[in-house]
């Protein structure tokens, strides 16, 4: 199906020649078939004939290129790329562009494939020049920002992505904010992973400045609180998310329970369990909040709080926590049975991704800001209920 649009798209210079040939013939003139290479017809022969290996040849060897055959070198070069035959493609385009008789337009256009192809070798290097010229040019603008925000990305030069981004916004009237605010954010985590912690604050202030619900940022920003010790600004910080994201809350419930233990107030930390749990129900918070329980009260009244919550909301998670207590009560004949059961449940959450990304449905076991399926931002979540705990 792949390979007949793209005949389709071959053929349209052919209808193009066509019209012009019949229009010409129309006003009286000379047919001008005779200035048209015989060498060109021959290459169109095999593309109509199905046979685009031989018209590559064909269109190769030729040494004649003028505005129609132009359009057919791209579209080959354009269908080799897309047949994962980039050496071949990269040869038609380096062709095209060393011809002295092309205008702007088609050298313009013949750098993008090019680039595209590059891009597709993985020589970042090369195609970013190639971008970067045709930027210089003002020609394809869209799509070279485009792409070098692509590549930018892939060799995470965020201070380049973040002044692409923001021209594409410009010419595009796209909004980027947030992944902007994403840029920020990686380039304020490596400040931080390498010490320098007021650089750091620097750049998730930018965020924020992109993009006021940020999750990430506001990860961050508690993050660099808790490390110098303003521990009620992190919990601040972190209680922020459930207002910018509540899906993300699971992810700050360790760190803000550091930083209640940290203050010697664990109380006030299980009272806000306890909102969370009755407003989202998710079973990370509700299995924390159990093993407070447990720590605080006692096994008994966490087990009767997590049997009462799994009647509302069942979760393997769930089972496997209840059992797990229940074991610790039994022995004999009893004992054994639950520790099958126990094995099966721990079984069935390992097998489990806990994350997922709701643009291509990557399955994750831990968060990552950019989906590595689909390179989006910010698409990957935490699951929740019976269906991924
Ligand atoms: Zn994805």
């Amino acid at each position: 199906m792949q390979f007949e649009l793209n005949m389709f798209w071959l053929l349209l210079p052919v209808a193009a020649l066509s019209g012009w040939w019949i229009g010409r013939s129309n006003q009286g003139q000379k047919l001008p078939l005779k200035n048209i290479h015989p060498e060109y017809f021959k290459g169109l022969n095999f593309v109509l004939n199905e046979q685009p290996d031989k018209a590559i040849e064909v269109f190769i060897r030729m040494t004649e290129v003028d505005s129609e055959t132009v359009e057919t070198h791209l579209a080959l070069g354009n269908l080799f790329r897309r047949r994962g035959e980039v050496d071949r493609a990269i040869r038609i385009h380096q062709n095209l562009i060393a011809r002295p008789t092309l205008n702007q337009e088609q050298r313009a256009h013949a750098l993008l494939e090019l680039g595209m192809d590059y891009m597709r070798s993985g020589l970042l290097d090369r195609a970013e020049k190639l971008f970067l010229e045709l930027v210089n040019f003002d020609l394809y603008l869209n799509e070279a920002y485009s792409h070098l925000l692509e590549i930018y990305q892939q060799e995470k030069d965020w201070e380049n992505a973040i002044a692409v981004a923001k021209k594409s916004e410009i010419i595009s009237g796209e909004n980027f904010s947030p992944i902007i605010a994403q840029f920020y954010c990686e380039i304020a985590e490596n400040y931080l992973n390498t010490g320098k912690v007021s650089k750091a604050k620097e750049k998730v202030h930018d965020a924020i400045s992109f993009n006021s619900k940020c999750v990430r940022a506001s990860i961050i920003e508690a993050r660099i609180f808790q490390l110098t010790g303003k521990l009620d600004h992190a919990i601040k910080s972190y209680k922020r998310l459930e207002l910018q994201d509540s899906t993300y809350i699971t992810e700050v419930i360790l760190p803000l329970y550091d930083c209640y233990k940290e203050k010697g107030s664990i109380n006030e930390f299980i009272k806000y369990l306890r909102e969370l749990v009755k407003k989202y129900g998710n079973i990370n918070t509700l299995l924390i909040l159990t093993e407070l329980i447990a720590e605080y009260e006692s096994e008994d009244v966490a087990i009767n709080f997590v049997f009462q919550e799994l009647k509302n909301r069942p979760t393997v998670q769930g089972v496997d926590k209840l059992v797990e207590y229940t074991l610790n009560k039994s022995k004999g004949a009893t004992y054994e049975y639950l520790s099958a059961i126990k094995q099966l449940t721990t079984k069935l959450i390992e097998k489990k991704p806990t994350y997922k990304c709701n643009n291509c449905g990557f399955d994750a076991k831990m968060l990552h800001w950019q989906c590595p399926g689909c390179k989006h931002w910010e698409s990957i979540q935490p699951i929740f209920g019976v269906a991924g705990e």
